[in-house]
């Protein structure tokens, strides 16, 4: 795993008040019970970590739900909760380089998360739950260390009515029936962001496929036409997208489709979330099916430090659409290219996608300039070239998290230092660029 230590390590403006820097949590072990009829949640969540500096008090992130018990290796401690922010004094402090565990009994009725972008999180839908935390939903639902830069392993048990299907990242492990429901088990082994964390509950079929990789489609029961349309060609994507970008890099792929409608498409580690106004057999439908699962390479296994990098996660995901049209015998990247580069032409400039801005980060100009800054690079430096660069960059930051300055020091070893300005033209400079220098 590569780590950027240099970076970010002050607040991130774009989630102020999110994660600490003083120390990293490598594994959450999340025991939960969930009434879906009166959204109630309650558990106990174990967070093993490393302090990075010397440390006298823990801060978590914590939305709403009320803290009963802290415990810091096994001695209850002293703890407030105001405003989001779980302080924790252990008996003594710790020293730099230690390993320490914590536990936090908490319970509450999860709500959204406000944030400078909207609110995300836990959700209820009109029957069961969608966790949707990007960029800053995760503590809606369990005590963390709320910073993209901060990647851990987890285990997620969770306890619901037994006529209810659960989801969550990695690896099923077990599911035992109970009188009191039922207890699903899942198990991320490898390293997450705190906001990809993921349950989704709801009244679900399944369908499985998936040649290479095991892809699962989740449908709302009684439904299964809703796992054709688009999501039938999810095995072809994922199998261009393999050559293109390199190994999947996660065990298996789950696409759920809520029964409920959706504004946008989610994405998740291992897993991305469509409302059923996606399941249509049109190109709208299908560019956001390729687009949520190139983000498993682009955003979930390789991401960002710091958001202002947001351009790393969709500008990727964004030009892979036009990849898929390529690979899909549909129209080349050049002509989406061309395309969004005259329609973005006729819309304000007044953004700089290195650094877009809170407000701008989900905005879908930022996304259109990055994939044509991408498309950009293609041409200058040819298909053999470009392709290469991604492959290195999925690979050599394979599960590890990156800054946009990476992404240039890749290129330049790979294409020379001829393109940079390219970069400064795309990422610095508030006018749109030509498409071809
Ligand atoms: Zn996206």
């Amino acid at each position: 795993m590569t780590r950027t230590v240099s970076v970010g390590v002050e607040d991130d403006r774009y989630v102020p008040d999110h994660g600490d820097h003083s120390f990293d949590v490598t594994r959450y072990d999340l025991q939960l019970d969930y009434s879906v009829d009166s959204n109630r949640l309650s558990g106990r969540a174990m967070l093993s970590a490393t302090a990075l500096d010397d440390i006298d008090e823990i801060k978590l992130d914590l939305y709403r739900l009320r803290v009963s018990k802290v415990s810091v290796d096994g001695s209850p401690a002293k703890h407030t909760h105001r405003k989001s922010k779980l302080v924790i004094q252990p008996r003594s402090p710790i020293a730099t380089g230690s390993t320490f565990t914590v536990v936090v009994s908490y319970a509450g009725s999860p709500q959204p998360m406000p944030g400078l972008d909207g609110d995300a999180g836990w959700e209820e839908l009109a029957d069961g739950v969608i966790v949707a935390s990007q960029p800053h939903g995760a503590p809606s639902w369990f005590p963390c260390n709320d910073r993209p830069s901060n990647k851990a392993t987890y285990a997620i048990e969770i306890t619901a009515p037994s006529n209810y299907l659960v989801v969550a990242n990695g690896v099923q492990e077990s599911k035992r029936r109970r009188s009191a429901g039922t207890t699903w088990r899942h198990v991320e082994e490898a390293p997450m962001a705190t906001y990809l964390a993921t349950v989704q509950i709801g009244r679900y079929g399944v369908v499985d496929s998936g040649s290479s990789v095991p892809i699962r489609t989740v449908h709302p029961a009684g439904k299964k036409a809703a796992s054709g349309g688009p999501f039938a060609r999810q095995d072809d994507m994922m199998t261009a997208f393999v050559r293109l970008f390199g190994p999947y890099p996660f065990a298996a792929y789950t696409a759920v489709i809520t029964d409920d409608a959706l504004d946008i498409p989610l994405e998740a580690q291992g897993l991305a979330v469509f409302g059923s106004n996606f399941a249509t057999d049109d190109w709208d439908s299908e560019r956001l099916v390729a687009h949520e699962l190139a983000h498993q390479w682009f955003g979930n296994s390789v991401t960002l430090t710091s958001w202002r990098d947001i351009w790393l996660h969709e500008g990727f995901a964004c030009y892979a659409e036009w990849l898929w049209s390529e690979e899909s015998g549909r129209q080349a990247a050049e002509h989406h290219a061309q395309l969004h580069w005259d329609r973005l032409s006729e819309l304000d400039q007044d953004f700089q996608l290195g650094d877009p801005g809170p407000e701008l980060m989900f905005d879908d100009r930022v996304y259109k300039r990055g994939a044509l800054l991408l498309h950009a690079l293609r041409t200058q430096v040819g298909d053999d070239r470009f392709f290469e660069v991604l492959r290195a960059w999925t690979e050599r930051y394979a599960h590890g998290s990156v800054t946009t300055d990476d992404f240039i020091a890749l290129t330049g070893e790979l294409c020379g230092a001829s393109v940079g300005g390219l970069f400064d033209a795309w990422l610095r400079e508030i006018s749109l660029p030509a498409l071809t220098p």
